[in-house]
């Protein structure tokens, strides 16, 4: 049978461009996991995608609640779950003010780590009853949450601190809306976040690879500079990030370049290995990649899950 895939975010970018390239495959079913079902509906079609090949449900990673309703759907659509892909991700560099989620938490954390904190740990059950062969979970990273690199050390660096910020709920009111308890820095909130969903990971891989033989795994797939994950960034910023990109760090990759990396990582019989943060050399071929000391350390991996676990109803 065809695999069956789940994409957050698929809707633009990146889990478009994944979706596409798995769609075009054959040998993969794709839901698309989104928030604003026409536009999946448009993107879809834009790219030429059959329709026997994907089905879009609805999931609003900002609301907790939306997270269990997408479940429900999905466990009742009788389809199996083979791979999970946490992909969708907002970003706000020039916010002054936080915003954020329904229950209340930051934006970019709330949405791009909370939300998919819920969603993959609710899912994991769905995915142990598969059959499928080689079953993976797929957390997409970054290198700006990587201090050990380059980008990575272009200010606000992500920084976690002791967690205050998020032991105390991200509100913005008795605590900070910042994860190491600062003050609100929307560029470094998406790094945090981005950071959390590398830690995740692997302590998704330390808890159930064993038991589960499920594949954990995340990826920097390079710079995809034309994505709307850019959208509220300076005009100015989003004209010259693109050509900076290309000719300048040479990290630049096209939307469709990093869709096959994406599926690659859901689908290639060789990318099987659990707990790997995966990138690619200039050649476009994969290897495993080294994290920053914070986003590979397995103790405060411990501590974002146990937090997370309360903050999204867990324990
Ligand atoms: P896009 O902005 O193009 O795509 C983000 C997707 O996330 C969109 O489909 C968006 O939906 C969706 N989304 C945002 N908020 C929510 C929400 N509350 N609920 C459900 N879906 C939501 O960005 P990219 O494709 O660039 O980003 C995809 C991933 O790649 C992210 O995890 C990002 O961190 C990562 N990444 C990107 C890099 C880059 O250079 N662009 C580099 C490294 C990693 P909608 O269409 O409705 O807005």
């Amino acid at each position: 049978r065809k695999g069956s895939v789940v994409i957050t975010g698929a809707s633009s970018g990146l889990g478009l461009a994944t979706a596409k390239a798995l769609a075009e495959s054959g040998k993969w079913h794709v839901i698309m996991a989104c928030r604003d079902f026409l536009k999946a509906e448009k993107a879809a079609k834009s790219v030429g995608m059959a329709k026997e090949n994907y089905t879009i449900m609805h999931l609003d990673l900002a609301s907790l609640e939306s997270v269990r309703q997408f479940i429900d759907n999905f466990k009742r659509s009788g389809r199996p779950l083979d791979v999970l892909v946490c992909n969708a991700a907002v970003y706000q560099p020039t916010a002054r003010e936080p915003s954020f989620t329904a229950e209340g938490f930051e934006l970019s954390v709330g949405t791009n780590h909370l939300g998919h904190f819920l969603l993959s740990r609710l899912l994991l059950d769905e995915m142990k009853q598969s059959d499928y062969p080689s079953k993976r979970l797929i957390i997409v990273g970054s290198i700006t949450g990587n201090t050990n690199t380059l980008a990575g050390n272009v200010p606000p660096k992500a920084n976690l601190g002791d967690l205050r910020g998020l032991q105390g709920g991200l509100n913005g009111l008795n605590s900070s809306p910042m994860i190491d308890g600062a003050d609100f820095d929307g560029a470094k909130a998406y790094k945090d976040s981005k950071v959390c969903n590398m830690l995740t990971m692997q302590e998704f891989h330390r808890r159930y690879h064993e038991d589960t033989g499920i594949t954990f795994a995340s990826l920097y797939p390079g710079c995809i500079a034309t994505t709307a994950l850019f959208r509220e960034h300076i005009p100015l910023f989003r004209l010259l990030f693109p050509p900076f990109q290309k000719f300048v760090t040479k990290g630049f990759v096209s939307e469709e370049e990093a869709g096959k990396r994406l599926a690659q990582v859901v689908s290639d019989p060789s990318l099987t290995k659990s707990g790997v943060y995966w990138s690619w050399n200039k050649a476009s071929a994969s290897f495993q990649n080294q994290l920053s000391q914070e986003a590979s350390d397995a103790d405060k991996a411990r501590k974002v899950w146990e937090i997370s676990e309360k903050l999204v109803g867990l324990s």
